[in-house]
């Protein structure tokens, strides 16, 4: 609530100045100024474009080449608003510090750790995307991952001021001497002295009306969680994190090579898949390219 009250205050100075700023000269309508956000009156969800993963190899899914609709993989990050507060889920696989948009699809080449190497297409940064809605990382509340793989840590590190919500397991492993391969510790480094709230139960009511939901699903990772969201318009929504990568894993029921726990993985799914059942909740399996494609990007949102 406080918070609330001091960015209302700070919005309202905001409003007076550049209204002030208007009276003397510019000839700029108000609405092209941007203000800082105002929470809204219910749950909104935007989806952020963090660029286009190419996979050069399918073995890797336990899929062919053949099998899939296509390999390239979307990377979406998700910011979640609330009237208490926000929520930046998964920031992407590219640091917007290290590269810079141009308008046209630029390509990184990434070099993990273990060395595997991955090209990654990217159009929009992070920071651009929240700064359009009128956040900037500093003024978000929560921040959670799915998981530790760099895809979904990237710009973590701009985040280290909100309170993270993480399963010990996975925190554990992310600050192991040796960090699992697949990692990129340097870009969630600065998280260890965040200000942290280590999620215990299978679910964490991260607003405490239910209508954003972190659940627990390991097997990827140890600690790999899912984000279950109730939008009083769209209805029951679960960004996937990384349970499934692509829609024809779970349509021919494939378990990547890759998991920490495949068999943990496989009894996830099944509790998901109840869960689902049970909520009438759409799937939005975060990777998959073509249902990304589909989806409303920021700054439009679902509600
Ligand atoms: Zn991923």
């Amino acid at each position: 609530m406080e918070r609330n009250a001091i960015r209302l205050v700070l919005a309202a100075v905001t409003a007076v100045f550049v209204l002030g700023a208007q009276a003397t000269g510019g000839g700029q309508t108000p609405s092209s100024i941007p203000l800082r956000a105002q929470p809204p009156l219910s749950v909104r969800l935007y989806v952020m474009d963090c660029g286009t993963l190419h996979i050069a190899d399918m073995g890797r899914f336990q899929l062919k080449k053949e099998e899939v609709a296509t390999t390239d993989l979307s990377v979406a990050c998700f910011l979640v608003v609330h009237p208490k507060g926000t929520l930046i889920w998964d920031t992407g696989a590219v640091p917007d510090a290290a590269w810079k948009p141009t308008g046209s699809p630029v390509t990184q080449h990434v070099v993990l750790p273990d060395s595997q190497q991955r090209d990654i297409t990217m159009v929009k940064s992070l920071k651009g995307q929240l700064a359009e809605l009128g956040y900037s990382p500093s003024d978000i509340t929560y921040l959670a991952l799915s998981h530790y793989h760099y895809d979904h840590t990237a710009n973590a590190n701009e985040f280290a001021g909100a309170t993270w919500l993480v399963r010990e397991v996975e925190r554990d492993a992310m600050f192991a001497e040796k960090a699992p391969g697949t990692t990129q510790p340097s870009t969630y480094s600065d998280l260890r002295h965040s200000k942290t709230v280590i999620l215990k139960d299978d679910e964490h009511d991260v607003f405490g009306d239910g209508t954003v939901v972190i659940k627990s699903a390991p097997g990827h990772t140890p600690g790999h969680q899912i984000l279950y969201l109730k939008l009083a318009k769209t209805g029951g929504v679960v960004l996937s994190g990384d349970l499934y990568h692509y829609p024809e894993e779970r349509a021919l029921d494939r378990v990547p090579t890759f998991e920490f726990n495949p068999e943990q993985t496989r009894a996830t799914r099944v509790t998901i898949d109840a869960f689902l059942k049970q909520t009438g909740a759409q799937l939005w399996i975060q990777h998959d390219f073509n249902g990304n494609a589909k989806l409303k990007k920021s700054p439009n949102f679902y509600e």
